[in-house]
């Protein structure tokens, strides 16, 4: 039955408040309209822009395939009366009042708060460093845009510090440019976060199969600027140097929770926790009724993963997460729905397609199912304790749904495949992952975290009971 159909409770007035004008935030927005809610919806996005696409930015766009302009996402007519607060930031919450604090001095109340401000790239440490001309960082459009000038002037090398998805697709598309590029990565493979050492170390190969200087197990430990405070050389931990007057600083992300600081809500290091039906949580884990969270700044429980907390940064967690969100803000109690969808992302690069649906990273062991890990043409199934929790395909993407069912159904480790493969790897290996204590610790977390409890928020307000007179 509908949320219509059972008694939706906040339809043809209040006012809906969406902080992030992304992603998430313009698919809640769809979804808020198509189901039904007819009062005031206000977008808040500290960008200039309407949202736009971000996968685009760090290959179609690098490679001059397509303007930074071009990335804008489509959305429905049925957005037309939506109030767009452009270019400016929310600086705080207030959740007594029911108010957002803006950068500009407003404040916009709300009735219902969606809360989607997603992550920012992870900056060089050292500020100076950071500030010499040359050194860049990839989130957003503006970023895509001065990169891809930079390397469409043909620098005589690219230095990519961080061998995660974001590095590793930047170093293919310098490659598709014909640009030497090197990738300094601290873990002992690239994608060895995301993938494990097993199938990471197929990375490093197929990396240096295309003409990679890959350095593993090492850092960029300072940069060094020229007089005119060009970027000129990078100084490494084993004491090399590499002369060079690109460098992009992909170290992962941050989440954008700060706003929130003193809000009361349970923000933190791994976003903005909530319940599966993506309503906040504040600090003593109690559920708010008004507050809502989805995509990349969500910590959400997951019943494939026992109800530990995913943090993910995946455009289609975005999307559907989001969607989940806007139904539950707008429907009756009784008709809300939970965010269970199997985690999902891909990843172009090297000419190799890669997907993968569950979470790799809560695997201790691997098997290859299918194809052949030489060729770079195969599934990974990655399992735990008899249980299948994550399958990557590298271009095998037609068998991720396969997958996906299995793993929906809490399938069991090494999982049974129809018809006749040969696989490569027929006996599961360890999945080797990085180990968190012990390391090395790859330069790039992975874009899925799992996790019991999160260490740094523990600020639990202890209210003292009254006393029994
Ligand atoms: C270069 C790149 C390549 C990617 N490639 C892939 C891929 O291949 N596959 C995949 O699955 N995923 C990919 N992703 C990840 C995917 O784009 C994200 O998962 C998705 O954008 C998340 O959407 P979101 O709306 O949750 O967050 P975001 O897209 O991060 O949007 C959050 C918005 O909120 C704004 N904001 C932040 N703080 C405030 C504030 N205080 N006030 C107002 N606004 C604020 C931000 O500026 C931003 O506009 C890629 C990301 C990048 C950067």
């Amino acid at each position: 039955m509908s949320s219509q159909g059972k008694g939706a409770v906040f339809q043809d007035s209040g006012r809906v408040v969406i902080v992030g004008a992304s992603l998430a935030g313009l698919r809640a927005a769809e979804t808020l309209r198509a189901e039904g809610f007819r009062g005031h919806l206000t977008l808040i996005g500290n960008e200039p822009y309407l949202p736009y696409d971000r996968p685009p930015l760090s290959n179609a766009v690098l490679t001059g395939w397509v303007p930074a302009e071009h990335t804008t996402l489509p959305w429905r007519e049925t957005l037309a009366d939506v109030e767009w607060r452009l270019g400016v930031a929310a600086t705080g919450l207030d959740l007594s009042a029911k108010q957002v604090r803006l950068a500009d001095g407003y404040t916009v109340e709300f009735d219902r708060l969606l809360i989607a401000t997603g992550t920012r790239a992870r900056p060089w440490p050292n500020q100076a460093e950071a500030e010499l001309e040359g050194v860049f960082t990839l989130r957003g459009r503006d970023d895509a845009k001065l990169l891809q000038q930079r390397l469409a002037a043909k620098p005589h090398r690219v230095l990519v510090m961080g061998g995660g998805f974001t590095g590793s697709e930047i170093a293919s598309a310098c490659c598709e440019l014909g640009l030497p590029v090197t990738i300094v990565e601290r873990g002992a493979a690239p994608l060895v976060g995301a993938l494990g050492g097993t199938i990471a170390e197929r990375v490093a190969t197929l990396q240096r199969q295309h003409g990679v200087d890959l350095r593993c197990g090492v850092m960029v430990t300072s940069l060094e600027g020229d007089a005119q405070g060009r970027l000129c050389r990078a100084h490494l931990s084993d004491g090399s140097t590499i002369d060079t007057e690109v460098a992009v600083v992909a170290l992962g992300a941050i989440r954008n929770t700060e706003w929130l600081r003193d809000s009361g809500l349970a923000a933190g290091t791994f976003g903005v926790g909530c319940d599966a039906g993506c309503r906040a949580f504040d600090i003593n884990a109690i559920v708010t009724d008004d507050v809502f969270v989805a995509g990349d700044v969500a910590r959400f429980p997951h019943p494939l993963y026992h109800y530990q907390f995913l943090s993910l940064e995946h455009w289609g967690n975005a999307v559907e997460q989001a969607t989940v969100a806007a139904h539950n803000m707008v429907c009756a109690p009784t008709a809300r729905r939970p965010h269970v969808a199997v985690p999902a992302f891909w990843s172009s690069q090297f000419g190799v397609n890669i997907k993968s649906v569950g979470v790799p990273s809560a695997a201790s062991e691997v098997v290859i199912t299918q194809g052949d890990l030489a060729s770079a043409s195969f599934v990974a199934a990655y399992g735990k304790a008899g249980q299948l929790v994550a399958a990557v395909t590298f271009n095998h993407a037609k068998w991720v749904e396969f997958y996906q069912r299995l793993l929906e159904q809490a399938a069991p480790f090494p999982p049974k495949i129809p018809g006749a493969f040969q696989p490569t790897l027929s006996s599961p290996a360890p999945a080797a992952f990085p180990d968190p204590i012990r390391g090395p610790n790859p330069t790039h977390e992975a874009t899925v975290v799992l996790t019991g409890h999160d260490p740094n928020e523990r600020r639990v307000q202890w209210i003292p009971r009254p006393r029994a007179t």
